[in-house]
């Protein structure tokens, strides 16, 4: 599958999830087989964060093998991040990553608030270094969408997968209304 062909397949299976408002994803006990002995071909990594109310294959109605999902809080971009993309996209053959931030997100509300302490301060820096002096929260949310873009874009393994069609997009998802919205 190519980018094109992933990303039209993720934006059906979100409206069909709006359509619906239930989870259609494929997880029988064939599935379940079929991919346990021939392994897994995922058609698109998705970094989203860590939200309860944000599930990724819920969202897109997929179901057992279809999406390789990186969760973090506020979907930041670290070295264990940027090693899981290498790894979906080099080996498993993934033709696109998809970052999908949301609104009322909890990481960058705590980020503009200057709100953490301890480890969090982690991904706290990393959303204030892609808000800067943006103080509304869905503004910020978005550019911390565009600078995990950005920041897998950079990496020398991923630039060369780009070469062959590997494809980097950002949007972000409402809590409300169940839509993902492309940047
Ligand atoms: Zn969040």
């Amino acid at each position: 599958m190519i980018a094109s062909e992933a990303f039209q397949k993720l934006m059906e299976g979100n409206k069909r999830y709006i359509a619906s408002g239930k989870y259609s994803g494929d997880v029988s006990e064939e599935t379940r087989i079929l991919t346990a002995r021939e392994g897994q071909h995922p058609y698109a990594v998705i970094l989203c964060c860590s939200d309860s109310r944000e599930i990724p294959e819920a969202i897109f109605s997929a179901g057992i093998g279809d999406l390789f999902v990186i969760r973090v809080a506020g979907n930041v971009i670290g070295k264990h991040e940027l090693g899981s993309i290498e790894y979906a996209a080099g080996h498993l053959g993934c033709p696109l990553v998809l970052v999908l931030g949301h609104d009322h997100c909890g990481a960058v509300g705590a980020a503009l608030h200057r709100e953490a302490d301890g480890d969090i301060l982690s991904i706290i820096d990393e959303i204030l270094e892609a808000a800067g002096n943006e103080t509304d929260e869905f503004k910020a949310s978005c550019l911390n969408v565009k600078n995990s873009v950005k920041k897998i874009k950079e990496n020398a393994a991923v630039r060369r997968l780009i070469e062959k069609g590997l494809e980097i997009r950002g949007a972000i998802y409402r809590l409300e209304r169940g839509a993902v919205e492309l940047l």
